[in-house]
């Protein structure tokens, strides 16, 4: 059974949440140094119902994959032009290379398309800007070929 243990990517800052004033560069106000301030109390959306890619089981079991281990957060629920993708955000700046380079792998051998972002240089500055980068099959990189910029994606057949 996976539990999220010691990692709190989620309610660091990396993903948004309007209610708990939680947006890139900003973690959510009920952070503290030891976890959730209102663990008991806090709300079923997004926290109680949020499970990224390795809580839910999408990803192997190996802790590597945990986001504060691995670099990144894998969203398992997105689409995009009408596929479902895995949105992988980064915990800092950019998604580590060996954990980008893991998550091709898997995503090859599924033929699962995913995206990918990278804040930019001025991340102190702009933490809400990010560059996006999509692997996929060629199928999918067909359907999206408006949504990337032509040197921003990669066939994963
Ligand atoms: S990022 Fe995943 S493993 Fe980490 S606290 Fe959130 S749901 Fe749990
Ligand atoms: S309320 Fe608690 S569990 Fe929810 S994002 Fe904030 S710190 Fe995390």
């Amino acid at each position: 059974m996976r539990s999220c243990g010691d990692c709190t990517a989620c309610c660091e800052g990396w993903l948004s949440a309007k209610e708990l004033e939680m947006w890139a560069g900003k973690a959510c106000k009920h952070r503290t140094k030891v976890g959730c301030g209102i663990y008991a109390d806090r709300p079923e959306r997004p926290c109680k119902i949020f499970q990224c890619g390795w809580l839910n089981g999408t990803l192997p079991e190996d802790e590597s994959f945990k986001p504060n281990q691995c670099g990144a957060i894998v969203l398992t629920d997105r689409k995009q032009a009408g596929w479902a993708v895995w949105r992988v955000v980064p915990v800092g700046r950019s998604v580590p290379k060996a954990t980008l380079e893991k998550i091709a792998i898997l995503a090859g051998e599924r033929q699962q398309p995913f995206v990918w972002s990278e804040r930019l240089e001025n991340f102190a500055e702009e933490p809400w800007s990010t560059s996006t980068f999509a692997m996929g099959p060629e199928a999918f990189l067909t359907d999206t070929k408006w949504d990337f910029g032509e040197e921003d994606v990669w066939d994963l057949s």
